[in-house]
C-alpha cells in the first residue's frame, strides 16, 4: 500500500510537470526554464501556489492576485496521472516493463493536454518518445523488435487511410501517435486500441451531439478516447484478444 501511495502521489507531482509540457511545448516555451504564470494576469506564481491539487483547493480556484479562475485540468491531469501511475505499479510491479508503462501514461497525459488546448498534437514530443521507446525496447527483448516496427507501420497506415476516406475528422497528428503507439503496443493490440477508441468515440459523441445540440462541423477532440481506448488495450488487451480467440477455434 506504501508503495502504490507513493507512485500516486509520484504520478501527481508528474502530471503536473506533463501539465506544463503539454501547454508550452505546442506555443515553442520552454517547458524547463520559467516559473508557471497565471495566464490571465501574467503574475509569476509562488511556491504555495505550485503544489499539485492542493493549490487548488486552497486557493477555491482562482488566481490569489486576480481572482481569475483556474481551468479545472490542472487537478484532474494531476489526479489522472497519479492514478494511471499507481494503477501500472499494482498491475505490474517493480521491474523494466513498468517503465515503459508509465512512460505511455507520460506521452498519452501530454498528448491530452495540448490536444484539448490546442487541437493539435507535436511532433518533437512524439519524437522524443519515440527514440526513449526504442531505447526502451532493446533493453526488454533482446529479441526482433518486428512486432513493434509493423504495429507502428500498420498504426500510422490506418489512420492516414482513414483520413483520405474521412476527409477530415482525423489529422496528421493522430496519424502519427498512432503510428507511435502501434510501435509501443504491437500490431494487435493497436488495432484493438483503434478500435475501442473509435466505439467509445462514437458512442460518447453521439451523445455530446444529441445533448449540447452544437453544430455537426465542430470538432470534437479525438484525444480523451484514444487515452482510454490504449490504456485498456496495454493492460487488459491480451486478455480480450485470447478470449476473442477462443470463439474462432
Ligand atoms: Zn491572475
Amino acid at each position: 500500500m506504501l508503495m502504490i501511495s507513493t507512485f500516486f502521489v509520484l504520478g501527481v507531482v508528474f502530471g503536473s510537470f506533463f501539465h506544463v509540457i503539454g501547454q508550452r511545448v505546442p506555443v515553442n516555451e520552454s517547458f524547463l526554464v520559467g516559473r508557471s504564470i497565471c495566464r490571465h494576469c501574467e503574475r509569476t506564481l509562488n511556491w504555495y501556489e505550485l503544489i499539485p491539487v492542493a493549490s487548488f483547493v486552497l486557493l477555491r480556484r482562482k488566481c490569489g492576485h486576480c481572482h481569475h479562475p483556474i481551468s479545472w485540468t490542472y487537478p484532474i491531469i494531476e489526479l489522472l496521472t497519479g492514478c494511471l501511475f499507481a494503477f501500472s505499479y499494482q498491475h505490474i510491479g517493480f521491474n523494466l516493463e513498468l517503465l515503459s508503462a508509465l512512460l505511455l501514461v507520460s506521452l498519452l497525459i501530454i498528448v491530452l493536454v495540448s490536444d484539448l488546448q490546442y487541437m493539435l498534437i507535436p511532433n518533437s514530443i512524439l519524437f522524443y518518445f519515440l527514440l526513449l521507446f526504442i531505447f526502451l525496447q532493446m533493453q526488454i527483448t533482446h529479441i526482433s523488435i518486428w512486432n513493434n516496427i509493423l504495429g507502428g507501420i500498420t498504426g500510422f497506415a490506418i489512420i492516414a487511410v482513414i483520413i483520405l476516406l474521412s476527409q477530415g475528422g482525423m489529422g496528421g497528428g493522430d496519424m502519427k501517435l498512432f503510428g507511435l503507439l502501434g510501435f509501443i503496443l504491437g500490431i494487435k493490440k493497436v488495432l484493438f486500441a483503434l478500435f475501442l477508441s473509435s466505439i467509445i468515440g462514437a458512442i460518447i459523441g453521439t451523445g455530446y451531439l444529441l445533448l449540447a445540440k452544437i453544430e455537426l462541423k465542430e470538432p470534437i477532440p479525438f484525444s480523451p478516447f484514444i487515452v482510454i481506448g490504449t490504456m485498456i488495450s496495454f493492460y487488459y488487451g491480451d486478455m480480450f484478444l485470447n478470449w476473442y480467440g477462443s470463439f474462432l477455434r
